[in-house]
């Protein structure tokens, strides 16, 4: 078994020899003499193509079968997840998806080169990589990283992508070994695999890695970091290289750009724009809750006398308002007054109170009657009943008014 991947990244194309293939729990498990995909493994997913069979001349035949996944196993064979089968002893042509392995390996070399960079300033490790194909890549670093510092380290490592060096694959022996200073995550048994960025008396990174890199930095095209966050006491970034750091930066235009047109600015002065939008909404807001204030303070004075001193709005009522009208008609009320907001359908949130009644022995009576939730103090209590507006009436006129409680 060769693993192909491991000395030619950009090898796309070769024969070889399906050496077992057993069922697996969906589809099958098959194993090929030599392996030009590369398994899930070290935070990168495995590749994804085509196998197409050959006949006696080498010639294709019957339809390919398609190579979804691929995992290595303890024993160091490589399975290759596939839906149809193919017998063992079959030859057959494989072909990568290249586009999305390059896309990967530009992802991949852009994460070395970028740790490289961290990792001789600062001394931290990557403790965890996850090369997803969607949203970001994800890297986390052993220690804490500012935005003003992540973005000095993003200038650095492009840098180096523009320096265009070479990035090689080293196999070096034990005694090669200890001399090279080489970033791992773990200790490896058995012959290790470098990637080594940079000329060979001046290496920028070595690290021990699996997985297939550009050969040279250049190809990586950039190194985006898109985002910075504190993480189990290290940080976390989220970055994007070459095509996928391209793509989001014209996804990041076209919403800035159909932002400013909806604001009828220009790109530049969206910010300001925004802001001049959240100070009108704030007077507006105030603006709003003066007219609900004086509205229910109008509805309160024209309840008629004998009628229960309770308000009933749709809402939702500025907190302010709420308050301030609320204040002023406890304080004008011989006995309870209520505001109630919301709707027979949706039901309501209310406060209730009184200046000169204790107001918890009427809560605990809206609990018991009109199965409503709350609590509150001796002059307040707020909760909320699906009661109908006609039950929260009849039951004010009943207990509120006139009852018990209004005498205590
Ligand atoms: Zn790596």
């Amino acid at each position: 078994m060769k693993k192909l991947y491991e000395t030619d990244s950009y090898l796309r194309e070769c024969d070889t020899l399906v050496v077992s293939c057993t069922p697996g729990k969906s589809g099958f498990c098959l194993e090929l003499e030599e392996n030009l995909f590369f398994p899930e493994e070290g935070g990168q997913y495995a590749d994804t193509g085509r196998l197409i069979p050959l006949g006696k001349e080498g010639q294709p035949e019957g339809d390919p079968v398609y190579v979804l996944d691929g995992k290595l196993q303890k024993d160091g064979r490589i399975l290759y997840h596939t839906e149809t089968a193919l017998p063992a002893g079959t030859r057959v042509h494989c072909i990568l998806d290249w586009e999305k392995r390059f896309s990967r390996m530009q992802q991949h070399t852009g994460e070395h080169i970028l740790t490289g960079r961290i990792h001789s300033v600062y001394g931290y490790s990557n403790v965890g990589f996850h090369l997803s194909d969607e949203g970001l890549v994800t890297l986390d670093l052993s220690g804490p990283l500012t935005v003003e510092q992540a973005m000095e380290m993003e200038v650095a490592a492009n840098r180096v992508v523009w320096e265009n060096l070479p990035v090689q694959v080293l196999f070096p022996s034990r005694e090669e070994l200890e001399s090279l200073p080489y970033r791992s995550k773990k200790e490896i048994e058995g012959q290790v695999r470098l990637i080594a960025i940079g000329e060979k008396a001046s290496y920028r990174d070595l690290c021990a890695c699996c997985a297939p890199h550009t050969a040279r930095t250049g190809e990586v095209g950039s190194i985006r970091i898109l985002s910075v966050q504190n993480y189990k006491g290290g940080t976390r970034l989220g970055i994007l290289c070459g095509l996928r750091a391209l793509e989001h930066g014209q996804r990041e235009w076209k919403r800035f750009t159909d932002l400013a047109k909806s604001l009828s600015t220009g790109v530049e002065d969206v910010a300001d724009s925004v802001a001049g939008l959240q100070q009108d909404l704030m007077k507006e807001k105030g603006r709003v809750a003066v007219l609900q204030e004086q509205g229910l303070l109008r509805d309160f004075r024209d309840i008629p006398e004998g009628e229960p001193a309770i308000l009933f709005t749709e809402g939702p009522l500025a907190p302010v308002a709420l308050k301030n009208s609320f204040n002023t008609m406890a304080g004008r009320a011989e006995g309870y007054v209520g505001i109630f907001q919301g709707s027979d359908e949706n039901g309501y949130t209310y406060t209730i109170g009184s200046t000169r009644l204790d107001t918890r022995p009427l809560g605990l009576l809206m609990k018991e009657e009109l199965g409503a939730r709350g609590g509150g103090s001796r002059e307040m209590v707020t909760g909320r009943t699906s009661a109908p507006r006609k039950e929260i009436e009849a039951f004010w006129r009943r207990a509120a008014m006139g009852g018990t409680l209004a005498q205590i």
